[in-house]
């Protein structure tokens, strides 16, 4: 009589347990919550490019194509955007957002250029400062030992410009970034000015 009163002691509190846990479950509480965040019909999904500059612009934004529907962000990621240089970033259930990024500068920033140093020579590289992966071409008649000190300074720490203070990178922004090619080679024209 003693051991089964006391089995009854431990059968109720496991009974109670059981009946919150159902109710936890059946009203979306903790244990269903990752359930939710699956792409619904009703999810809004936002497409976005971001070029080489930072500037973001957006492709499209609607509701889920069909084959989404029922996925969370990993199987997303894992089933449409593996190798294609896609960020997701989940809202999910009411959205996800989709960022492609562009190997290529921004459509205002596309045609600038700005002057620097490679090779021991003046150069001219694509996009706007702080961008110097691209190399539109050599000043071989400007030698980087034939320039003065100043303008050497100011395309060095262009070749640096995240690393200068804002107002420095304003001021190369001026003298060294054109929002063409045929505005610099204007400027290297009278390349005195910039050489004071
Ligand atoms: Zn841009």
């Amino acid at each position: 009589m003693r051991a089964k009163l006391r089995w009854g002691f431990l059968f109720f509190p496991l009974v109670a347990g059981a009946v919150v846990l159902a109710i936890l479950v059946t009203r979306g509480g903790w244990v269903s919550a990752s359930r939710e965040e699956l792409v619904r019909p009703e999810t809004v999904v936002i497409v976005e490019r971001q070029y080489l500059c930072g500037e973001q612009d957006l492709v499209s934004e609607g509701s889920a194509p069909q084959v989404f529907i029922g996925l969370d962000a990993e199987e997303l990621r894992e089933r449409f955007l593996v190798n294609s240089g896609c960020e997701v970033e989940s809202r999910l259930p009411a959205a996800i957002r989709l960022t492609y990024r562009v190997q290529d500068f921004c459509p205002h920033h596309r045609s600038f250029c700005h002057l620097g140093l490679k090779d021991g020579f003046m150069a001219v590289f694509q996009g706007p400062l702080g961008f110097n992966h691209r190399v539109l071409r050599y000043e071989r008649s400007l030698r980087e030992e034939s320039l003065t000190p100043g303008l050497r300074q100011k395309l060095t720490q262009g070749m640096d410009f995240a690393a200068q203070p804002e107002t420095v990178r304003a001021q190369l922004r001026r003298e060294l970034e054109y929002s063409s090619e045929t505005e610099l080679n204007a400027a290297l024209e009278n390349i005195d000015e910039l050489q004071e």
